[in-house]
């Protein structure tokens, strides 16, 4: 749709999702945003108003009887996420882990079984722990790449879950491969998205049939709110969607869907940005003799860069490395000396962040073999050549402490 509500060529993504959610005129004029909305009751001008809704939501039309709902300020913020996702209807969560719960609890009962990839996000295993076992859903994990999908499909398999590339090494995974074994059972297939933002990569589009997002990370892009969306593929999906959404009575605050909104209208800038700041800093970690590995899709070596090249069309801000020859103390002694870059969880804002990968959370991984740390490090907005001075200057503090305790590593 154009603004005017007249063009009728095909739009290019970037207008598609500019345009999305835009208000429309009323009397001829209106303004660029749509209003922040916020309410708890919502008006009617008689009874028959009322029932008419009342009865429209019945009949899965979406339509707002109550501030729960999401008027005006939702329901944009929701027609620009499910056409950033190329899908049918999309669900607003509280945080991108209340999004994953949701779905999860949406779409498995008791007795049945999903096939998780082992590298996803690891909270995901705390939704598994504190929630599905105890209702009697089973959650298996599987190494993507490694284990054959298809002969771990029970018959009461209903799901298969996962996230493209992983949150520490990004490992590419085939999803049109997975998708296919999926698709041919009637298993639902769920990715994770918020590694490309929405924008560099289409689930959607390669066969999987949801997708979770943290919209805390690229779509918000400041740092400042959690949410999480849910985008699915069909009618029939939302409706499971609906019934849960409802009977937990999830909902988020307008402030916070405008300001998801206003992230969305500049994520392909931002992003454009984050990719091409995090190519200059991998580039001159891989050029780094203290650096074992660089784990980034763009790059050629990148074991996942020929997946990554065939289903994605850019690569975001995050950029892990491996060390060589390293204990956790001198991945400390790295982040510890890093000027430019907070220490601290989450990504997608547009400030340089550093951590150290958990070793647990790599041990999960059935495809990690090594001992060595990992670092992750997310490549913001600020100028690149000051990223790279200050990575530098941190590996050199770092080595300076290895090769003063070098003697007593050898001997051990
Ligand atoms: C951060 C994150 C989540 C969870 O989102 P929150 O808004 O922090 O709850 C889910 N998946 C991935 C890949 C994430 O990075």
């Amino acid at each position: 749709m154009s603004v005017k509500g007249k063009s009728t060529q095909p739009l290019g993504s970037s207008t598609r999702l500019l345009h999305a959610g835009v208000p429309p005129l009323r009397d001829g004029t209106g303004p660029v945003n749509v209003p922040v909305v916020r309410t708890s009751t919502v008006r009617f001008a008689d009874t028959a108003a009322y029932a008419d809704v009342h009865h429209r939501r019945a009949a899965g039309e979406r339509v707002a009887g109550y501030g729960r709902h999401g008027l005006d300020t939702h329901q944009a913020l929701e027609d620009a996420v499910t056409e950033l996702e190329g899908g049918h209807r999309a669900f607003l969560a509280p945080s991108g882990l209340a999004a994953i719960s949701l779905t999860l609890l949406a779409l498995l009962a008791p007795g049945d079984h999903a096939l998780v990839a082992d590298n996803v996000y690891a909270p995901v295993r705390r939704v598994d722990d504190g929630l599905l076992k105890r209702i009697g859903v089973t959650l298996e994990y599987f190494s993507p790449g490694h284990d054959d999908l298809a002969a771990l499909i029970r018959p009461n398999t209903r799901l298969v879950y996962l996230e493209s590339p992983s949150s520490l090494l990004f490992e590419v995974i085939d999803l049109p491969a997975l998708a296919a074994v999926a698709a041919a059972r009637g298993i639902t297939v769920v990715a994770d998205n918020t590694w490309s933002g929405g924008w560099f990569y289409k689930p959607l589009a390669l066969g999987a049939n949801v997708v979770v997002q943290a919209a805390t990370k690229y779509i918000a892009g400041h740092s400042d709110l959690m949410q999480g969306i849910v985008v699915v593929d069909s009618p029939a999906l939302a409706a499971k969607l609906t019934l849960t959404y409802e009977a937990l009575g999830l909902t988020i605050g307008a402030d916070d869907a405008y300001l998801s909104l206003r992230g969305l209208r500049t994520l392909p800038v931002r992003l454009a940005q984050h990719q091409r700041h995090a190519t200059l800093v991998a580039k001159a970690l891989q050029r780094h003799p203290q650096v074992a590995r660089v784990f980034y899709p763009a790059l050629p070596e990148d074991p996942g860069h020929a997946l990554w090249q065939r289903d994605f069309s850019g690569s975001s801000g995050l950029v892990s490395f491996e060390f060589r020859d390293a204990d956790v103390s001198v991945a400390n002694a790295f982040v510890d000396a890093l000027q430019h870059f907070s220490i601290g969880a989450s990504w997608g804002g547009y400030e340089s962040l550093a951590l150290i990968a958990p070793p647990e959370r790599l041990a999960a991984y059935r495809s990690w073999t090594s001992t060595q740390p990992v670092v992750r490090l997310h490549i913001g907005l600020e100028d690149p050549q000051d990223l790279i001075a200050d990575v530098e200057q941190a590996l050199a503090k770092a080595a300076a402490l290895q090769a003063a305790r070098a003697p007593t590593l050898v001997a051990a």
